[in-house]
């Protein structure tokens, strides 16, 4: 390595080293900095001065006093400058999103659209236009965009960004990466993985934990000391292809019993329009065998699982008409599921266990996030109002707290959702019941996974945080059924601040932290 090349990349690790300590304290002096970082408080004014002259870092302009009594102006991260995109294809909805430096969000956008219908070169044509109008208000507000990453349900192969299979687009090995055609290089990144970050950064800020991304498809993120776990092969966290019975419905995926199929968001809006006809079970027909393994229906004639009509799958065994209970033995409970608590019923949430489902809202009406803190999040600014906080303005919490939510407020996802919020909301007996059914079927799914990774805490995202109320007690007693005698208590469930957002927000917060970790390659760029 030549002295000069040896310059370069010394530079380049001073320079992520200083963007790291200011990112860390929030705003710290240069003299703070060189004593943190080790380097010349000569050293640390160059660097300093590059990132002020790349808009990495900005002076705040207030002087207080120093670490030692000597007055100081702070430096902190510069939201005005450059920026990172966020975008999303999922199956019924596209979403972008600018986040800036300090990691506030300052535009996002999202359209309706059955991308099942649409091949994946129409479907990205669409999002770069999406993408296309946001970039140019983020430019008319000064920003520079330097990167995006994308999120797409289903694996991804992260080297070529090639989208091996997304069961619920019918997508197959789609080269995604070279349909993109941005001015800045863009990445691709499974969805659930990015939700986790998602929650991991903007959200819970949480160093451990399992995330669930409800949609309609399900899949986890699986977040271990502040980074996410991928697996061998990026394949970790597809918890929706966990059985719940192996002689349940068909999935997509080519198996059979998927959680999927018991809990995705076809299934339940499905499962609601069935009990609404009075063809599904009741609530408490839900089945345990003398294993505690649950039983399923076999798919009715004609159904078609793959398009979610008809009937929802439900574990009521062929033999049990609704509310029969045959072939449960006394001793059961355990793999059966539990019965929901009456305050549950109600709708309203109840105190766990201790230390568990500590986000569980304790006084708030049905349908309210009374769980999300008013503080910690990302700030929100729409196109011409104030930062917000984001747990005050997501869509999800747009879709409970509101009677009658406006379309625009609601992901796609959850327009069909807000139907299912509002028969939950009014008391109907149908629709908690095939809410309870999806929690008891998240629960023991995800009883495997705690058995298996045994994460500190589990956060249900997408549409399980507008759901929350109706099935977080359902999940912790299933999972408290399965786990509780073997261990002392189990990761508490708690409700995810960020929802159906949370993965276009990790996935422009990825491009953020790799400009924190290599700010001399924007700098050079
Ligand atoms: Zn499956």
């Amino acid at each position: 390595m030549t002295q000069a090349l040896r310059h370069d990349a010394m530079r380049a690790r001073n320079l992520a080293l200083v963007l790291g300590a200011v990112g860390a304290r929030g705003s710290v002096t240069r003299a703070a900095l060189a004593e943190i970082t080790g380097l010349t408080k000569t050293t640390v004014s160059k660097l300093v001065g590059d990132l002020i002259e790349g808009g990495l870092v900005v002076e705040t302009g207030t002087v207080r006093d120093g670490e030692r009594g000597r007055p100081g102006v702070e430096i902190r991260i510069s939201g005005q400058r450059v920026a990172a995109l966020g975008l999303e294809v999922n199956v019924d909805y596209l979403a972008v999103c600018v986040v800036d430096l300090a990691r506030t969000v300052r535009l996002r956008r999202t359209q309706a659209v059955d991308n099942r219908a649409a091949a994946p070169v129409d479907v990205i044509a669409r999002l770069g236009d999406l993408a296309a109008t946001i970039v140019d208000e983020a430019v008319e507000k000064g920003l520079r965009v330097v990167g995006g990453v994308l999120a797409v349900p289903g694996p991804v192969d992260m080297t070529s960004g090639v989208v091996h299979n997304a069961p619920n687009l019918g997508w197959r090995d789609v080269p995604l990466a070279s349909l993109l055609r941005f001015p800045f290089p863009v990445r691709v990144e499974n969805e659930a993985n990015l939700a986790a970050l998602g929650e991991l950064w903007f959200g819970s800020g949480l160093p451990d934990f399992l995330h669930v991304s409800g949609e309609i498809g399900i899949g986890a993120g699986l977040v271990v000391r502040g980074r996410l776990f991928r697996g061998a092969h990026g394949l970790a966290g597809e918890l929706g292809h966990v059985v719940v019975s192996p002689g349940g419905p068909p999935c997509r995926c080519g198996g059979r019993g998927c959680l999927e199929q018991y809990a995705g968001q076809d299934a339940l809006l499905t499962a609601v329009r069935g009990a609404a006809a009075s063809i599904g079970p009741a609530a408490g027909t839900r089945q345990a065998g003398a294993s505690g393994e649950v039983r399923a229906e076999e798919p009715r004639e004609g159904t078609d699982h793959a398009t979610g009509e008809e009937h929802a799958p439900s574990p009521v065994p062929p033999d049990g008409g609704a509310g029969a209970t045959p072939g449960v033995p006394d001793d059961a409970e355990a793999g059966a599921m539990p019965d929901v608590p009456d305050d549950a019923k109600a709708g309203a949430p109840v105190d766990g266990e201790a230390g568990a489902t500590s986000a569980v809202p304790t006084d708030s009406e049905p349908g309210a996030m009374g769980g999300v803190p008013d503080g910690g999040g990302a700030g929100v600014t729409d196109d011409d109002g104030p930062p917000a906080h984001l747990g005050r303005t997501t869509w999800a919490e747009a879709a409970m707290t509101s009677a009658s939510p406006s379309p625009e407020m609601l992901l796609p996802a959850q327009q069909g959702l807000s139907w299912v919020l509002s028969r939950l909301r009014e008391g109907d007996e149908n629709a908690r019941a095939a809410c309870e059914r999806a929690a008891w079927a998240l629960g023991v799914a995800l009883s495997s996974a705690v058995n298996l990774v045994d994460p500190d805490a589990i956060v249900l995202g997408g549409i399980y945080a507008p759901l929350f109320p109706w099935i977080g007690h359902t999940v912790a007693d299933t999972l408290k059924a399965h786990l509780g005698q073997m261990r002392g208590a189990i990761p508490p469930v708690v409700v995810s601040r960020l929802g159906a957002e949370a993965a276009a927000l990790g996935a422009a917060g990825q491009v953020i932290e790799q400009v924190m970790a290599d700010p001399a390659a924007l700098l050079q760029g």
